[in-house]
């Protein structure tokens, strides 16, 4: 996509990109359960600066952004399509309850998290990962391979 209307799509987006992100976020921090021990380590690993400021949030459904933004990202970037079954809001974490104990998944929200902080916050992370999200697509965007790398030598091999 030229980078006129990448830069015009995220324009658009982002403003109800960052007031969903802070409203998800405040709720998680609300009532969300603070790092274990081991689970402040993997932060400190994937370079999350303050893991004492995280909290994870398990849900039956991690929700998506309302409806406009969700049927934009789904026509446009193909995200979403399956619902995640986690998702990081600066600090906090959605984890889909039948996930909340998949490590793999942990370590790649808190490799958004760590994002987030690199970023300096809500809007800076989510300008710059927008951005990626639409230039590149959502599997190729550096954010999110990123976060792969890091959840590999986590996850366990199907079945096992
Ligand atoms: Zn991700």
């Amino acid at each position: 996509m030229k980078s006129f209307w990448v830069d015009l799509l995220v324009k658009a987006t982002l403003p109800l990109g960052t007031r969903w992100v802070r409203k998800q976020e405040a709720a998680i921090l609300r009532e969300g359960r603070p790092l274990r021990e081991w689970e402040r380590l993997w932060a400190r690993n994937v370079g999350v600066r303050r893991p004492e400021e995280v909290r994870i949030l398990p849900v039956p459904r991690v929700p998506t952004p309302g409806q406009t933004f969700t049927v934009i990202l789904n026509r446009v970037f193909g995200l979403l399509s399956e619902g995640p079954t986690g998702m990081a809001v600066n600090y906090g974490i959605y984890l889909e309850a039948s996930q909340a104990t998949n490590p793999s998944l942990l370590v790649h929200e808190l490799t958004h998290v760590a994002q987030f902080e690199r970023l300096g916050g809500v809007e800076a992370f989510l300008r710059e990962y927008l951005t990626q999200c639409v230039r590149d697509g959502y599997w190729d965007s550096d954010f999110e391979q990123e976060a792969r790398e890091a959840a590999a030598p986590f996850s366990r091999p199907p079945g096992g």
